[in-house]
């Protein structure tokens, strides 16, 4: 049993240099008090069907301040929850969630609830005196006993929404094998920096996108691809590393037509497309390949590709258990859910999904945003889920290098 001292909301800067919320909350056990913080991160190619995340329009900071989701914090959550007393976080949680009559949070916004969600867990985390990944894996996936790591998915050339390189498809991801949480991570940073030498020789410019790749003016994505295969080879990690993809398609569809390496595809020819990628290199997973209403496109895929390789739903799924059910188990599309806090704005809500994922043979990947705070909620939520795989960026600037620094300190810290 525990109180609730505080809660209190202000804004900080993301890694792209605009607000977010940020949340304190204070509990107090045994007459001691324990603090839990946390910020939220926020996406730029967002899916059409997430929750909610409350900007002021206007002009401050360019109309994307987020003083309104602070003020629900401070004026509405805080004194709904401060000076009561919860048996536990599942507890907190209903109360949060109750406050907020929308599917979509549109009342409190998904930034404010979720920014109180995260810091709750960390603060009550706390009061138990256990880290935050051991107290995430007790209350919502205790049939997953802590066993193993996920693998790194290190996106290390940025296009689409994210950089201006020209590239259609937003993310090229290599994904270290080594077996070993410390050997993968230095398998990522040295194949990112043989990669910058080798876009360096060739001219290309080794300026960085949205999420710390490489964001070089080259026109076709296998050409991407023969990079990163040869910056795998130089870095002596052969056959230790695959790629991957988000191609983030709702960005490139247009009338019926996905326009790749500047050719307009009919959504069989993109299969195709994928096909040929898949044949000729090491890919093990594609996310959002199709756009996120067009069913048949993602269906295609998914009986072709789907015994092959991850066919990953982002804007298809937006981390929403009742749309994860009424699109992927009952159409059958994809075999992976990509996992993003703050698409459906909850930390339990989301461990709803992933547990949904799990019973249903579907892979989980949880995923960073390409907006950021050093907050490494993420990297616990990825270990306590034992999901597949995580998504976090490039090997670099510091708020996605603090997700792979929060692994390495959790390998210190499992039993
Ligand atoms: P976003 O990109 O955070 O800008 O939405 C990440 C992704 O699409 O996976
Ligand atoms: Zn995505």
């Amino acid at each position: 049993m525990f109180k609730i001292n505080k809660v209190k909301s202000r804004f900080v800067l993301d890694s792209r240099g605009f607000p977010t919320v940020q949340v304190q909350v204070v509990v107090e056990k045994g007459g001691e008090e324990f603090y839990g913080l946390s910020s939220v991160p926020s996406g730029a190619s967002t899916g059409t069907y997430e929750a909610l995340e409350l900007r002021d329009g206007g002009s401050a900071f360019k109309g994307k301040h987020v003083s309104k989701a602070i003020e629900n914090v401070n004026s509405t959550i805080a004194p709904s929850l401060e000076g009561k007393t919860f048996n536990s976080i599942l507890e907190v949680e209903k109360a949060l969630l109750a406050l907020d009559s929308t599917t979509n949070k549109a009342e409190l916004g998904a930034n404010a609830i979720l920014g109180v969600s995260m810091a709750s867990h960390k603060a009550v985390a706390k009061s138990e005196n256990t880290d935050l990944f051991k107290f995430i894996n007790k209350t919502y996936f205790a049939d997953h006993k802590i066993t193993k790591f996920p693998r790194l998915m290190c996106n290390v050339v940025n296009g689409g929404m994210h950089a201006d390189s020209g590239l259609e498809i937003q993310e090229f991801m290599v994904v270290p094998n080594l077996g070993n949480i410390e050997k993968d991570v230095q398998a990522a940073a040295e194949i990112y920096q043989t990669l910058k030498s080798q876009l360096k020789k060739d001219g290309h410019s080794v300026s960085l996108g949205d999420e710390g790749g490489f964001a070089p003016r080259i026109a076709k994505s296998t050409e991407v691809m023969d990079y990163l295969m040869n910056s795998i080879e130089s870095a002596g990690y052969s056959g230790k590393a695959d790629l991957a993809m988000d191609c983030a398609a709702s960005e490139f569809y247009k009338g019926g037509k996905y326009t790749v390496d500047e050719i307009a595809m009919t959504p069989s020819e993109l299969n195709e497309f994928y096909g040929k990628l898949v044949n000729k290199y090491p890919l093990i997973s594609i996310e959002d390949g199709f756009q996120e209403d067009d069913f048949e496109g993602w269906k295609e895929m998914t009986d072709k590709l789907g015994k092959k390789i991850h066919l990953i739903g982002d804007d298809l799924f937006v981390t929403n258990p009742t749309r994860f059910a009424e699109v992927g188990l009952k159409k059958g599309l994809a075999n992976g859910v990509l996992i993003k806090l703050n698409q459906i704005g909850s930390v339990s809500e989301t461990c709803q999904i992933i547990n949904d994922a799990k019973a249903n043979g579907y892979i989980t990947i949880v995923s960073h945003r390409s907006g950021e705070t050093t907050d490494a909620f993420m990297s616990d939520l990825a270990v306590a889920s034992q999901s597949e795989f995580i998504k976090l960026g490039a090997p670099a600037r510091g708020e996605r290098v603090a997700k792979f620094n929060r692994l390495l300190e959790i390998s210190d810290l499992i039993d």
